[in-house]
């Protein structure tokens, strides 16, 4: 392995030649099922055809032009989003943390647009993450990912999700701007937050003119069985929300939706991207926009998320001293360990299956949404045979 890269993150010791549907094959033939699909990203499984068709299509067109001239395939896209959405306006970047970057910007400025400059401060959670740009950590905290880069910035206060009492203190502030929360936690180790709590949240932020954000990042474009998980619910639409990930069925596009009243800071000159929206990014998020809204899609990932937790509630249940909780929405699962979940992980990997990791000892399974019934009892069963090894090694270990 070369030291020409910098060295960011603990790679598993696996190199990936290709991928077809919800498996990966290595250079050396072995063949994995992937249960994290480029951590949510890869929704229609690897080498999808309807995908490949339409980027090698836009390829021999069109890449890239300047946003200084019309792109119709961001206008397709985004009247497809804000008709399947609450949303009126999109703006299209490259990835997650450009897309909540760009909502938080856009919450700024509307209170500036409304003539309180002051209301600047941004609330957000512990166990969220938003990714690594400066305001995407300090709008999430998390300490492991904020120490060293410098003071935190000014305008980012943390709470945690089960201080009700701090959360409606907060919102009521003159300062506050914004409160910025993923519906579904998904680094944070799977957890879905109730529609009760964002009802509550939502309600609060009415009364006092603060912007709600959803990052459904890693919740979003299906992962959850409806098309957006905050979905779900009656009554508890953002103003703003970020999406990314399944976005682009693995090509990087991101984008953050907005009502017209909240985005009405954002005027020509106050923002904007070299690469967003790019023609190649827009073939392909459209291909995947339509495969994923489907009704077929939509109600094939709440069928198979409805085995997989039955599933693994059984698992569990025959595992307590391994598996202590199933928890998660749809295809976004975690299931919280009592051994490290890292060496998991790795146990895992050795019986073919790969499985990410996320916060509070869980492993996170995040397949294609178009995994079969066939391959999701394979996952248990590979699953099953890991909790079988961690049992032995948690014996030798005594
Ligand atoms: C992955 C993720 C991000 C960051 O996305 P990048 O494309 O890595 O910048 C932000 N929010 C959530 C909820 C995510 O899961």
């Amino acid at each position: 392995m070369t030291d020409a890269l910098l060295g960011v993150y603990n790679r598993a010791p696996l190199t990936v030649s290709h991928g077809q549907g919800s498996w990966l094959f290595d250079v050396d033939g072995r063949r994995y099922l992937d249960c994290v699909a480029g951590i949510a990203t890869d929704a229609l499984g690897h080498a999808n055809p309807v995908l490949v068709k339409a980027l090698a299509e836009q390829a021999a067109k069109l890449w890239h032009v300047s946003n200084i001239f019309r792109i119709p395939g961001q206008e397709a896209l985004a009247e497809r989003l804000t008709g399947a959405s609450f949303a009126d306006v999109v703006f299209f970047g490259n990835s997650g943390s450009e897309a909540v970057e760009g909502a938080l910007k856009t919450a700024r400025r509307y209170h500036f647009a409304n003539g309180q400059p002051e209301r600047i401060d941004v609330i957000g959670f512990a166990g969220s993450f938003h990714g690594r740009t400066y305001a995407a950590i300090n709008a999430a905290g998390n300490p492991s990912y904020v120490e060293g880069f410098g003071p935190r910035l000014p305008g980012y206060v943390q709470l945690t999700i089960d201080d009700e009492a701090g959360i409606a203190e907060a919102i009521a502030r003159p300062t506050t701007a914004a409160l910025i929360v993923e519906p579904v936690q998904g680094e944070g180790g799977a957890r879905a937050l109730t529609g009760e709590w964002l009802k509550r949240v939502r309600d609060l932020c009415t009364q006092h003119g603060v912007l709600l954000i959803y990052d459904e990042v890693q919740s979003g474009m299906g992962r959850t069985g409806k098309l957006f998980a905050h979905q779900w619910f009656e009554g508890v639409e953002p103003d703003i929300m970020a999406i990314a990930k399944a976005l682009g069925g693995g090509f990087p596009i991101g984008a953050f939706l907005a009502t017209r009243e909240a985005a009405k800071g954002m005027v020509a000159g106050v923002h904007g991207s070299t690469f967003g929206g790019n023609p190649l990014a827009m073939a392909v998020g459209i291909a995947a926009f339509d495969e994923i809204a489907k009704l077929e899609t939509l109600s094939h990932v709440q069928a198979i998320a409805a085995l997989l937790k039955s599933e693994l509630q059984a698992l569990a249940a025959r595992n307590p001293d391994i598996v202590s909780e199933i928890r998660g929405k749809g295809l976004l699962i975690g299931l919280k360990l009592i051994p490290n979940n890292r060496d998991f992980m790795a146990l895992a990997r050795d019986h073919d299956l790969l499985v990410a990791g996320g916060g509070e000892n869980c492993v996170r399974l995040l397949p294609s949404l178009l995994l079969s019934e066939a391959e999701a009892l394979e996952a248990v069963k590979r699953l099953e045979l890991a909790c079988g090894t961690a049992r032995e090694r948690l014996a030798k270990a005594a």
